[in-house]
């Protein structure tokens, strides 16, 4: 069982590879995570993140590549923030059939552009402890954290047009991978603008 989850910006990507990978009981995969993980031994890669600069494709796809020959792996896991270019998505090909491994589904999540902005810019955070509160997740009394009494406040650091630029971004790069995995039969588009428990169901289909 290998899926493979993509999304523009609130879509609610982690959040859904989260919950598919607890139901699925294997192991979720955000190369995010991957790199600072492995920056905690790797000088080399650390000082990249640090300086801000980008992992290259094969770099990248060797960590991957040892992360998922883990024996927690055997069963398959979910894989999220990965692939992010054409040329990842044709090197994890080849990893995978170098190990006898196929992916099961590439699920792309979607939302309306209009709910993508009211998550992201309606975001609020607790100003006394950080906690984050969302239009999906909101607080129980409005303004007021739920944890600490503290007031919350909308923090965000887009705006409606660095927000459109990045959804913009996301669609342009994405395109060539998704076509990728379409002419593979491998594509699902799913309505991620609701119930992210519902990604266990969709994942069966
Ligand atoms: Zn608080």
């Amino acid at each position: 069982m290998i899926y493979i989850l993509t999304g523009g910006p609130a879509t609610g990507k982690g959040t859904r590879s989260e919950i598919l990978a607890k139901a699925l009981n294997i192991p979720h995969i955000a190369t995010g995570d991957m790199l600072r993980e492995v920056a905690q031994t790797n000088e080399e890669i650390a000082q990249r993140l640090q300086r801000g600069e980008l992992i290259s494709d094969d770099v990248i796809t060797k960590l991957l590549e040892e992360r998922i020959t883990r024996e927690d792996c055997k069963d398959g896991f979910v894989l999220d923030g990965y692939p992010r270019t054409y040329r990842q998505a044709e090197l994890l090909d080849e990893i995978l059939a170098k190990h006898n491994m196929s992916i099961t589904k590439v699920m792309e999540l979607v939302v309306p552009d209009e709910l993508a902005f009211k998550r992201i810019l309606e975001r609020k955070k607790c100003e006394n402890c950080g906690r984050v509160y969302g239009i999906d997740f909101p607080s129980k009394v409005e303004d007021v954290c739920d944890d600490c009494g503290g007031h919350l406040s909308v923090r965000t650091d887009d705006t409606r047009e660095t927000l459109a630029k990045r959804i913009n971004t996301y669609r342009e790069n994405a395109k060539a991978i998704l076509e990728f995995y379409r002419e593979k039969g491998l594509l699902m588009t799913v309505d991620a603008s609701h119930n992210p428990e519902s990604v266990v169901e969709d994942a069966k289909l």
